[in-house]
This record gives structure tokens, sequence and C-alpha cells, in this order.
């Protein structure tokens, strides 16, 4: 006798196709919204004497209370505004704190929302946890098309509501008015996912405590420690209290505590490294618009949206693909992804290689 899948496992679990990440072989890597870079050989061996003596026979600190102190100083999170006391819980990645959120606020009914097209993990992770996900399209220039927004605020009242700041896979930042407003409406939490703020250099980290429902997402891998997995969550007390109680003990392992702890300390480096990524996102942006068959939208983050006007997108990043470039092919989502690609922006002789290959095409 053998169990069967259909019989045991969630049917919305089964719809699911896996979240599928290409194996990139020795191709030219734009498709991640990695940072290009690694740490100066000087700081890594750095580094490599402070793991040295990590201490891996012994459980991590549960809190990771010395990488709190340092990123909440890192990051700006306001100690205190008016009454509220602010406090950040740490997550394996933010996909991490995700999970947490919806596992916090998940019952019978209860959603999640966010603007469309948006990050695809809101929406699985929704699923994973069995909340509805409610996924509001954004207007044709990307912007929060605000009726439609409050409308359904006040229709499905969510639990939650997700808003990437800037928008992933558009790359624009929503209107801090629009979002305010959004904040205002609803009487469930608004997190603000700056996953790209190395690279948009704007924030509602100062606010939070100025909306009690408002929290602010943050993570080290678009700055360049994506292999860390840490992400962090700003909030009031009383909420980041409650989704403490989610958190598994240990989720921020011993290495990943000691190496970003290493990391902020050397934040310069990062720094430099995201002023050169923005740079040469404007000189990629404008070799794009050079091709008449492209619609390039502009980008706060690291990675541009552009849509194949002429021609075939898939075609496009197959060809590229030969050409020993991986980018993203985001035609597969559809409607106003239709015949759209993403590319991370690189190094400047990987994005040159980029515009090459398209040229040869
Ligand atoms: C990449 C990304 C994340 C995931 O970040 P991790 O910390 O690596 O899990 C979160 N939100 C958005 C909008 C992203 O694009």
């Amino acid at each position: 006798m053998s169990v069967k899948v259909e019989d045991l496992i969630r049917k919305e679990i089964q719809a699911i196709n896996a979240y599928h990440v290409p194996d990139p072989g020795d191709m030219i890597k734009l498709d991640a919204m990695e940072n290009p870079y690694h740490m100066p050989e000087a700081l890594k061996d750095e580094w490599l004497d402070l793991i040295k003596h990590a201490e891996i026979n012994r459980y991590p600190d549960p809190s990771a209370a010395k990488l709190c102190a340092v990123l909440e100083s890192y990051m700006g999170v306001p100690e205190k505004l008016s009454s509220t006391n602010n406090k950040i819980i740490l997550g394996n990645g933010s996909d991490e704190l995700i999970q947490i959120l919806a596992m916090a606020v998940a019952k019978s009914g209860s959603k999640v929302m966010a603007p469309e097209p948006g990050f695809v993990m809101y929406n699985m992770i929704a699923t994973f946890v069995g909340m509805d996900y409610i996924g509001v399209p954004l207007k044709a220039d990307f912007s929060l098309d605000m009726p439609a927004m409050l409308s359904a605020i006040k229709l499905h009242q969510p639990a939650l509501i997700f808003l990437a700041y800037p928008n992933n896979p558009t790359g624009n930042l929503f209107s801090d008015d629009d979002i305010v407003e959004i904040i205002k409406a609803s009487k469930g939490l608004v997190v603000v996912d700056e996953a790209y703020h190395p690279f948009a250099c704007e924030s509602f980290m100062p606010r939070v405590g100025e909306f009690d429902n408002l929290l602010v997402m943050r993570t080290v891998s678009k700055m360049g420690l994506a292999g860390l997995r840490l992400g962090l969550l700003a909030g009031a007390e009383k909420w980041i209290n409650e989704f403490d109680k989610i958190r598994l003990p240990y989720n921020i392992n011993i290495l990943t505590q000691l190496s970003a702890e290493f990391a902020i300390k050397h934040a310069d480096i990062f720094e430099a490294q995201a002023k050169i990524i923005r740079e040469q996102r404007e000189w990629l942006f404008n070799e794009l618009t050079e091709f008449s068959q492209f619609e390039v939208y502009p980008s706060r983050a690291n990675f541009i949206l552009l849509k194949v006007l002429e021609g075939d997108a898939t075609k496009i990043f197959e060809g590229l693909k030969q050409r020993g470039v991986l980018i993203k092919n985001s035609h597969s989502a559809g409607g106003v992804l239709t015949q759209c690609l993403r590319v991370t922006v690189g190094k400047p002789e990987e994005n040159a290689a980029l515009i090459d290959a398209l040229k040869t095409m």
C-alpha cells in the first residue's frame, strides 16, 4: 500500500511550482540582484581569522544581541518615537521574516495584500501558511493604483500589506504620500520592504514609530552578503515581541552573526561598491535605451527591467545564455511583464559584455 501525495499534501501546496533557481554554470551572472564584488583580499584574511575562532561546537547567541545592536545603529532604527519603543527581529534572510509575519497573523480568512507585479515570496508564503493573497495591479507606469489599493483594503481588510520600496521587479519607488495613505487606511500591518536600500537611498526607517502599524524590513543580501542569509524587521516593540515568540531560537547561525558584525564594521567598503553599482546602473540604462526595440524602465534598485517591443523576450534571453550571459526572463509571469526581461547590474566589464552580446543578436 502506498501513501498518496494527493491524499496528504494540501491542494494549494501541490499546485505551486517550486521556486526555481537556474544553475548559472560559468555564465556571467546578471539574474539574481547579487553584488558582483567580493571583500578585498586583506579584509578577507581578517575575516577568516575571526571565523577561525568561532565556537561552532556551541549554540549561537539565540537573541544575536551584539549583532542586533550593530544593525540597529547602522540601519538607523529610531530608538523611540513618541511613546513607542522600537525593536528589531532578525531572520534567516528577509524571506524568513515574511514567513514569521505571516505565521503570526494567519487565521481563517486573514489576508495578505501586495501590489502586482511584486516580489513572489509574498504570495508564496501566504499560500504556505494558508492565507489568501490579494494582488492589486499597479498602474501602467508602475505607480500604485491608489483607488484600487484603498478599495481592496476596505473590502479585504488585509492583516498584512507588503510594499517593496523600491519594487521588485519594476525597480521604481512608490510615492511616499501614497505609502502613508495606505498605512493610515490599513487596520493591519504595513511592511515597507527595503531590500534595495543601498541603491535607492530613500527610506521609511526614520518613520518607524510614527505610525503604529508600520514595519520596515531590510536585508544584507543585496548589499553584498547574500550568502549569509540575514534580514531584519524594525517596528514597535509590541509587535516585535510577538514575532519573536515564533522565531526559531537559533535562526541566525554563529558564522552569520560573526561575519555580519564584521562586515558592518567595514560598511564603507560595501557602500563604495554600492556607489559603483549605482553609477553602472546609469551607464547600463543609457546603453539599453540605445536599442530602439526595448522600452527600458528607470530603476532605483540594482537591476533594470525592460520590455521587448520588437522581437521576442525569450529568444533574447536564450540568445544571451548562448553567449554566456544569464539574466532573468520575466515573460512567463504574464500580465504587464509579458515580453519583459530583468537584468541585474554587474561589474563594468560584465555590463559591457551584456551590451556587446545584445549587439551581436
Ligand atoms: C531579494 C528580495 C528579498 C529577499 O531578501 P533575502 O534577505 O535574501 O531573503 C526581499 N524582498 C525583496 C523585494 C527582494 O527583492
